[in-house]
């Protein structure tokens, strides 16, 4: 076993981790060593941590911090790290610097990343620019949940007979003003973007292939050149291999949203973000919507009292949600599309107009030459990287949804930038996913940051919990929307906040904070006293997050105002 001199960039595989929380001891361990100046786990999953050290550091030293927390390590790579290189300008040898394959948020982050360290890039894309977020994802879906919540509530409005709702939905209007929105959108953050950083970026249509690490393809007989490449290629609707589904049409995610006509019932097959988000959104605008989901619960990675409270929310609003239940089969009979399932032992049927299937996403690995030159895929597929978004290629990068891991957009656009970064300017940077911050935009929101209270015992944290029922909070109360709780996981130990659960209208906009008090107590010690001590504004949703802090020690139903 050596010991190098540094500053150095050491990769360690890492045995033993079985959930999120053993990135937490995993990095504590490995930060607590002398010399490590920065620590990335980029999952349990993964397998593997990234450390930046500034001085010398012994590997020795390294393995029995990480034994100690009770896992294994051995180190992959250690090397001298690299000093960052100046902006190369074009290589005349090649067409560009950095050839980047995809325009949704990871392909525009990289390209953008590269413009701006003086490199030239371009994007190459086979179907509409600005990927999934824009098109068919973010975008679309977020607007149709605020009509479809306008629209629900000027009828259920707890301020009884203020507002009522119209008579039925304008279908055709509501698809429009969607596809407004995606237009505006896309012309103005992606469109008028790269045209704004004009020779830098050059976008290229067409279907591309890998012809070497240097060379892409495009099915039009054109080839170009590159540095380095970035596989940006994302995403689409995972289909369930279902006995019938070949006769059968469902709808995926996209296609629901681009309905010509409103579908008077829909079964939903799927219990996770998108099949909420939409199954919500349709029977809030008067769909008769039964959701069928495999597992015992909805959301299970979510803490069971918010599942819980989740699914009495949807209940209440008319949905009817079926847990445990293993599909058979798909058939179409008399206009109706007809689920065979078992449901908790027992054979039943489920019908309705449509079947949206929505069970996640299958990647866009397929007809990209990526086995002729040896890019490796995991078990589900997806594209292996490492925490620097490096391929099993040398020169090949891959960020964002073909690499599996969180389907997000803001997590594959901080890909992006790093791939690029590292691709041409050796930055040497890894993707850093400890603290995400995660939505689920039903109404109400489902956001949650950092460890639930079972993953928190697995790792052996003696814990301590608190809940807070949002009717507690002031603001919910004026609003008179009191549905969901805030559920706190802290080491008891260290008063540090490792998890925050919130299901509250508008949650989303409690859970950055949340992360803040996450991050800053893994690395300065910030404790639920210190966030008990500050000043959160009187009435916001977020001083529900210093009143589930206070729950921890006193009784909130007998403070005064202010959560004082
Ligand atoms: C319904 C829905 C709602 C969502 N809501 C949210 C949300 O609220 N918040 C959030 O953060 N995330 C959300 N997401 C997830 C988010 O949209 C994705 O994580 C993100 O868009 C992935 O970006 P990407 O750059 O990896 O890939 P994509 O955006 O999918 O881009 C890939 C691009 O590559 C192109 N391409 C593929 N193969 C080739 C090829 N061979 N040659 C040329 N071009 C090619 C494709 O045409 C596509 O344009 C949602 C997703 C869905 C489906």
């Amino acid at each position: 076993m050596s010991t190098k001199h540094a500053p150095s960039q050491i990769e360690l595989e890492i045995h033993g981790m079985t959930c999120a929380a053993c990135v937490f001891h995993v990095t504590n361990a490995l930060k607590g060593v002398t010399g490590v100046k920065e620590v990335t786990v980029p999952g349990w999953q993964s397998g593997q941590a990234t450390l930046a050290t500034e001085q010398t550091v012994s590997e020795a030293a390294l393995i029995t911090a990480v034994e100690k927390a009770g896992y294994r390590a051995a180190v992959a790579t250690h090397r001298q790290a690299a000093a960052p290189q100046q902006p190369a300008g074009n290589d005349p040898q090649r067409d560009y610097d950095l050839i980047v394959i995809g325009s949704g948020g990871g392909g525009m982050a990289a390209a953008i990343k590269a413009a701006e360290l003086g490199y030239r890039a371009a994007i190459i894309e086979g179907e509409t620019i600005g990927g999934t977020c824009v098109n068919i994802g973010c975008v679309p879906s977020k607007t149709l949940i605020r009509a479809a919540a306008a629209y629900y509530n000027a009828g259920q409005h707890p301020f009884k007979g203020i507002q009522t709702r119209a008579e039925g939905v304008d279908w055709a209007a509501l698809i429009q003003h969607k596809d407004e929105l995606v237009t505006e959108l896309r012309q103005a953050k992606y469109v008028d973007v790269l045209a704004a950083y004009g020779d830098s970026i050059a976008l290229i249509r067409g279907w591309a292939r890998l012809k070497s690490d240097h060379e892409v393809a495009l099915a039009d007989g054109r080839v170009f050149t590159a540095g380095k490449i970035v596989l940006a290629t994302g995403a689409k609707p995972r289909l369930l291999s279902l006995p019938g589904l070949e006769q059968v049409e469902v709808l995926t995610s996209t296609t629901a949203m681009s309905l010509t006509q409103q579908p008077g019932s829909l079964l939903v097959i799927g219990g996770r973000a998108v099949a909420l988000e939409l199954g919500q959104t349709f029977a809030r605008l008067g769909t008769k919507v039964t959701l069928l989901q495999r597992s015992s619960h909805l959301i299970p990675e979510h803490e069971p009292e918010i599942s819980t409270a989740l699914a009495e929310a949807l209940r209440q609003e008319g949905l009817t949600i079926q847990t445990g239940v293993k599909l058979l089969a798909i058939r179409e009979e008399a206009g109706q599309k007809v689920v065979t399932a078992m449901v908790n032992g027992e054979e039943g049927e489920f019908r309705a107009e449509q079947v949206l299937m929505a069970v996640g996403r299958t990647p866009n690995t397929q007809h990209l030459g990526l086995e002729e030159i040896g890019v490796k895929l995991d078990e589900q597929g997806f594209i292996k990287v490492n925490s620097r978004l490096e391929t099993t290629t040398s020169n090949i990068y891959a960020v964002g949804d073909v690499t599996g891991g969180p389907n997000l957009v803001y997590v594959a656009a901080a890909a992006g930038g790093i791939a690029a970064a590292n691709a041409l300017a050796g930055e040497g940077k890894s993707l850093n996913l400890t603290i995400l911050p995660d939505v689920i935009f039903t109404d109400p929101q489902v956001a949650r940051v950092g460890l639930t209270e079972a993953e928190a015992k697995a790792s052996s944290y003696d814990i301590k919990t608190s809940i807070l029922p949002v009717e507690y909070v002031p603001r919910a109360l004026a609003a008179r929307d009191t549905r969901g709780l805030i559920k706190l996981v802290a080491d008891r130990n260290s008063d540090r906040l490792l998890g925050a659960h919130v299901l509250a209208a508008e949650g989303g906009e409690i859970i950055q904070t949340a992360a803040l008090a996450v991050k800053f107590g893994l690395q300065y010690g910030f404790t639920l006293a210190n966030l008990r001590e500050m000043l959160f504004p009187y009435l916001t949703q977020v001083e529900g997050l210093k009143l589930a802090a206070q729950t921890f020690e006193k009784d909130v139903a007998q403070l005064s105002c202010c959560a004082g």
